[in-house]
């Protein structure tokens, strides 16, 4: 089946600018939405709503693109494009594990602007600024405090960290929104990470695809097909978002070279239903963009009203279990609080193991048995020395190589 996408033409007060400003992703910048009038202008708007605009304003910014806002309904507060981008009231009150950093990133921060909490990869923080400020932001924190590109002295301490750990064989260039920079200043950052030996993967993680997809320019492709082999981690959470500019995006990314990954979440009267994750995840695959994760929202600052229970989760995960292909199936994640990294739950299986037989019930009910080998036949692979040392070495890399 073919997937039909829509253009989001301008429209609402936008209407009568050229297409040629609107299809600019500066210009998407500069006209962003900030204010409670902007958005009044673009949607009818509940009086709880402009009441999250004066509760909200002191806690986390406040910011959208007139292509991203005009996606969500002018009528309809419960439209998930309003829900996400809209600031809500019940931001302000803190009833469960609100945290500012609930991925405990500051501890596991080694300068300011790299989180290095797994062996072999780091995190990049190289702007906090994004284009739209998603409510359920995990790292609110540090997006949108206005520190903008980090300076040059953050940035050499950032590399020599990088270049000093012979460990790290990926760097994820993450913030805020790397790609709200000049195609200038990514290819200088690809081209320093690219110097070092030991960094074989590159990943950028980016929602201009879904809020900005003006920004995907047949430059800036060419530039990741240049420094190779990067990884491509956008962050779609509804098939609303999928339009045919961001799938024009996503397509353009991947006809280049570098392969696209989503990562979603799963949020609360927004997203929370497998029909919605069926649907999104198959238009991302029909575009070649693999579903990644599916994460349970992170008790970030003011989220109650946005996350949904482990529960309701672990539910959607069942129902989608064999009944999408494996491509389009997400892997559900859980980044426990404190920094102690992604973890994951699978539907149980298994009804009952006696010894070497392990009786199973599968997605849609089929009873059977697995019946192990006899042990004492198990053996170890030839050769297997060869790829021991590196082994090792990827598991020591955070402490072999401290300095
Ligand atoms: C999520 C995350 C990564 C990447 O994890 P993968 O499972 O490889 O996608 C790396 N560093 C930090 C700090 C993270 O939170
Ligand atoms: S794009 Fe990512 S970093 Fe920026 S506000 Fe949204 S969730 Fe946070």
């Amino acid at each position: 089946m073919k997937f039909e996408f829509l253009k989001n033409n301008p429209k609402g007060p936008y209407e009568g600018i050229a297409l040629s400003d609107w299809t600019d992703w500066r210009w998407q910048l500069k006209n962003s939405l900030r204010t409670l009038s902007a958005f009044q202008k673009v949607y009818e708007l509940s009086a709880e709503e402009e009441r999250g605009f004066e509760s909200s304003a002191g806690i986390f910014q406040i910011r959208s693109t007139p292509y991203y806002a005009t996606l969500g309904s002018k009528t309809n507060p419960q439209d998930p494009i309003r829900l996400i981008q809209t600031p809500d009231y019940k931001e302000t009150s803190v009833r469960f594990q609100d945290m500012l950093d609930p991925l405990g990133e500051e501890s596991n921060s080694v300068n300011p602007r790299l989180v290095h909490r797994y062996p072999d990869r780091v995190l990049f923080l190289v702007t906090d600024f994004c284009s739209v400020y998603c409510r359920f932001c995990t790292r609110k924190r540090f997006t949108g405090s206005n520190q903008s590109f980090l300076n040059e002295d953050e940035y050499t301490k950032a590399l020599d960290y990088i270049k000093s750990h012979t460990g790290i064989r990926e760097v994820i260039l993450s913030g805020g929104d790397p790609l709200t920079v000049s195609d200038d200043i990514i290819e200088d950052i690809l081209k320093d990470l690219r110097r070092i030996n030991h960094i074989e993967i590159i990943r950028i993680g980016s929602r201009m695809p879904v809020v900005n997809p003006y920004r995907v320019t047949d430059t800036l492709v060419q530039i990741f097909r240049k420094y190779k082999p990067i990884f491509f981690m956008t962050h779609f959470n509804h098939p609303k978002e999928l339009t045919a500019e961001s799938a024009e995006a996503v397509e353009k990314i991947v006809d280049n070279g570098t392969p696209v990954m989503n990562q979603m979440v799963l949020l609360n009267g927004i997203n929370n239903h497998p029909a919605i994750i069926q649907a999104l995840s198959r238009r991302l695959l029909s575009l070649r963009a693999k579903p990644y994760y599916m994460f349970q929202c992170d008790p970030s600052k003011g989220t109650d009203h946005l996350r949904t229970s482990i529960q309701d989760s672990l539910e959607i995960q069942r129902e989608l279990w064999g009944n999408i292909s494996g491509l389009a199936m997400p892997n559900f994640s859980i980044d426990i609080p404190h920094g102690g990294g992604k973890t994951a739950m699978v539907p149980n299986f298994l009804v009952e193991r006696k010894g070497d037989v392990w009786n199973f019930k599968g997605f849609d009910g089929v009873h059977a048995e697995y019946i192990d080998p006899d042990t004492s036949v198990i053996r170890k692979p030839m050769d297997i020395d060869d790829y021991l040392e590196e082994w090792n070495s990827l598991k020591d890399a955070k402490n072999l190589n401290s300095l």
